[in-house]
């Protein structure tokens, strides 16, 4: 893929968190990269999405050096950077503050796994990472986010859990492709709004069991999967 196919598929993918109800007004940024030439393409900060066109992506470095655009990155740029430097797997990032995301976030709590629809998407709860030190935000509070989201996937591998909550603030996800992190934005907004609802109707109902959990994560994910067509 070269350049100008990555501008226009994160442009797209950021055209998709407005279709997806994720984002009002400038809020949420997606961003893709292209491992070869080591180039990142994100939203310019604070473009309406009404507004916004292919060519008004902008393109950085993996050191955050703004390679080709007029207008500004993306301000949480660092924080994608971090996550690419970290996990050579991922292809994409995004954040939005989408609502039920942001809900769970704001109270500290992680998304549980309370259903197959979860299980289908990750291998358990989707973590809230807790919020950073004054002095970690003093001293560079985007670079610092995405060390936060690093720390806590330690133990996990980032494309079996594509997203965490930062505590008081909202979801980030990623994926292989931008797309797909824009796509992962959307299921984790689901199965928030999903989990808030079910805990209303029982507050007492327990964690899908690891086995029907397991089932469902693995018939879909990894070298046993035989969900879908091949
Ligand atoms: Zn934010």
């Amino acid at each position: 893929m070269n350049l100008e196919q990555l501008k226009q598929e994160v442009y797209e993918a950021n055209l998709l968190l407005v279709r997806y109800n994720l984002v009002i007004s400038t809020w949420g940024n997606v961003s893709g990269i292209d491992r070869q030439e080591g180039r990142v393409v994100i939203k310019p900060s604070g473009v309406p999405y009404q507004t916004l066109t292919p060519e008004q992506m902008v393109v950085v470095n993996l050191d955050g050096s703004v390679v080709s655009g007029k207008l500004k990155p993306s301000s949480d740029t660092p924080t994608h950077l971090e996550l690419y430097r970290a996990w050579p797997d991922i292809g994409g990032v995004c954040h939005t503050h989408s609502s039920y995301a942001t809900i769970f976030a704001q109270a500290g709590v992680a998304v549980p796994c309370l259903g197959t629809t979860h299980a289908d998407f990750a291998p358990g709860d989707i973590p809230c990472v807790p919020a950073l030190s004054k002095e970690e935000v003093e001293a560079a509070y985007e670079e610092n986010t995405g060390k936060a989201i690093i720390r806590e996937f330690a133990q996990r591998k980032p494309l079996e859990f594509p997203g965490a909550l930062l505590q008081w603030h909202g979801p980030f996800t990623w994926g292989r492709t931008a797309q797909a992190a824009a796509d992962n934005a959307q299921v984790l907004e689901q199965l928030a709004f999903m989990a808030l609802e079910t805990r209303l109707v029982n507050p007492a109902v327990d964690r899908l069991p690891s086995h029907i959990r397991d089932k469902h994560y693995f018939r879909k994910h990894g070298p046993q999967a035989y969900y879908g067509q091949g």
